[in-house]
């Protein structure tokens, strides 16, 4: 994959295998099993037999190893973020991240005064899809997954041709 990725312009060769490879990481997404805090409540029901993931073809892996995405569900506290970004580190690309619940979004309840929390866990890590609420239902979870879906079906290995430059922080 690596070979071909950024190396040609969209063609017919190009553009089938995104098909293919799209096709395969979107119905096989494998979360590291891990939590946080309350949140990880919710992510283990939404796991379970009444939400049901595995008809999604999503398991949940006990390694990171074999993950291709990772589930931050619960508070990041300071001294937790640097295992986080560590277990981020250790799974293959490509990978994925969603960030469940207030407290992974913004820092939540800790928001304000929290000084042993991270105000989002996008500080160290980058974010796919964020999933609000404190705790998120489990349909919220689902609906998160869902959402990754469509955005790895809309990955190209193909070079943009004209890449625009990264975006400037006007602040
Ligand atoms: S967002 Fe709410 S439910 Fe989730 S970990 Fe934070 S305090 Fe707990």
């Amino acid at each position: 994959m690596s070979l071909l990725e950024g190396r040609y312009g969209p063609n017919i060769l190009i553009t089938s295998l995104d098909k293919l490879f799209n096709w395969g990481r979107a119905s096989s997404i494998w979360p590291v099993t891990f939590g946080l805090a309350c949140c990880a409540i919710e992510m283990m029901a939404t796991a379970a037999s009444r939400f049901d993931l595995d008809r999604f073809g999503i398991f949940m892996r006990p390694t990171p190893r074999q993950a291709d995405c990772m589930i931050v569900a619960g508070t990041v506290s300071i001294k937790m973020a640097e295992r986080v970004r560590r277990l981020y580190n250790q799974m293959p690309e490509p990978r994925y991240v969603i960030a469940m619940g207030s407290c992974a979004n913004s820092g939540g309840p800790y928001w304000e005064h929290g000084y042993h929390v991270l105000k989002g866990v996008d500080q160290i890590i980058p974010v796919d899809v964020y999933v609000p609420g404190c705790p998120p239902r489990p349909e919220a979870l689902l609906d998160a997954f869902l959402q990754l879906q469509e955005k790895i079906k809309k990955e190209t290995m193909a070079k943009e041709a004209n890449p625009l430059p990264a975006a400037r922080d006007s602040r």
